[in-house]
């Protein structure tokens, strides 16, 4: 007979999931109550007041999808793009490349923009495609690249886009919670981000918002929503101000109630506190890595402090070392992707994740392991280095 299912007792510090905070896991085992009842709908009026107090924007269609970061995105595309569309993607890590293969399934034409991996997008290359292309009518990027831990200036991206009449589409899973996302300062129009990275609650959900134009621009569409679980005017029916509630799918009831537990926690720490939390435990990590030798890929002004993406000393063997780090410290840490596999680790440190015990457990760890894999070092100086940091 199969019996219940007991997680192991892991501390999360890869490129997602990341930690869950306990009070989300409570919240997420309150009794189910129907999607349709008064009190759910009060719970889903708050949940899309809170997620506009976190992206920053009075955006009206904000609101999170019943399904994690990818079908997100995918609804950014699906709603904005239409067949014979041209869309630039700017290109400077994996989820870039998802955005092509999007654009590509909605039967329109991608114009990639690369950027080395490690790098942030160059405005200017997206300028010149933006004059090369003026056909486009979407500008897609990544905020926050997870598989290289480099961000890029959505602010200025935004702006360019809106300059050559694009819609601009902006990846901000990795980003929201953990550093600014700033919608309407940014002026972006299609917005995604996932609950399970700096969000800190369990994997599933993702919250997306829209602009006016961008909402218009799903209202002039000549061809109908190729999907129909993330076409946004169906969607509306069941989300949107005002309207009968009208069943469309069933939500997710008790992710909600994480969500919701979620953004509360975010509210009472305040989105500056919360960011400034992430850099400073981000400065203790890199000062204590530094004592070990390891060096980021990143440079210091696009460095994510959620997202550490460093790489593996000579003579390190990669997988030994992870999977030592499971077995004997219970501790997740991300692997390279890519081009990357193989070269570098990504250390997260998301939301919940990111505190002072996880940094020196990390640090404490890392210490240990490469010295029993020969890496000669002044044993103590990481954690010491870190705890400087801290005072
Ligand atoms: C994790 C991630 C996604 C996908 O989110 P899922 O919840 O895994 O579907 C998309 N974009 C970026 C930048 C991510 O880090």
């Amino acid at each position: 007979m199969i019996g219940s299912f007991h997680p192991p007792a892991r501390t999360l510090m890869g490129p997602g999931p990341s930690d869950v905070n306990p009070r989300i896991l409570e919240a997420l085992s309150r009794p189910t109550i129907g999607h349709l009842d008064p009190a759910f709908i009060e719970l889903m009026d708050e949940i899309k007041r809170l997620l506009q107090f976190a992206f920053q924007t009075r955006n009206a269609l904000t609101l999170p999808v019943s399904a994690p970061g990818s079908a997100g995105m995918e609804a950014c595309f699906v709603n904005l793009v239409s067949p014979g569309d041209t869309v630039i993607v700017a290109q400077n890590g994996v989820f870039g490349g998802r955005m092509k293969e999007n654009v590509e399934r909605c039967g329109a034409t991608a114009i990639m923009v690369a950027d080395d991996w490690g790098t942030p997008v160059e405005p200017q290359k997206v300028e010149d495609a933006l004059r090369a292309n003026p056909r486009a009518s979407v500008l897609a990027f990544v905020h926050a690249e997870t598989s290289t831990g480099a961000r890029s200036d959505a602010a200025t991206l935004c702006r360019l886009a809106s300059a050559h009449d694009c819609l601009s589409i902006v990846d901000v899973v990795t980003s929201l919670g953990g550093i600014d996302v700033d919608v309407d300062g940014w002026g972006a129009d299609a917005v995604y981000s996932g609950t399970q990275k700096c969000l800190s609650c369990a994997p599933g959900i993702s919250p997306i918002t829209f602009s006016e134009r961008a909402q218009a621009t799903i209202k002039a569409r000549k061809t109908p929503v190729q999907s129909w679980f993330l076409d946004m005017d169906l969607v509306m029916g069941y989300w949107g101000e005002n309207t009968r509630r009208a069943y469309h799918h069933t939500a997710p009831v008790n992710a909600l109630y994480g969500l919701h537990e979620t953004l509360v926690i975010l509210q009472a720490e305040g989105l500056e506190h919360a960011w400034a939390r992430h850099a400073k435990n981000h400065a203790a990590l890199a000062a204590g890595l530094e004592q070990l030798g390891i060096e980021f890929v990143v440079s210091a002004d696009y460095r994510l402090p959620q997202l550490n993406c460093v790489t593996i000393p000579d003579g390190v063997d990669d997988a030994a070392l992870r999977q030592q780090l499971l077995r004997d410290y219970q501790l997740e840490i991300g692997a390279g992707l890519g081009p990357l596999a193989g070269k570098v680790w990504r250390i997260g440190l998301m939301g919940y994740a990111s505190n002072p015990k996880n940094v020196l457990l990390c640090l404490g760890a890392l210490d240990a392991i490469l010295r029993q894999q020969g890496i000669s070092l002044d044993s103590g100086a990481a954690v010491a280095a870190a705890q400087a940091v801290y005072g």
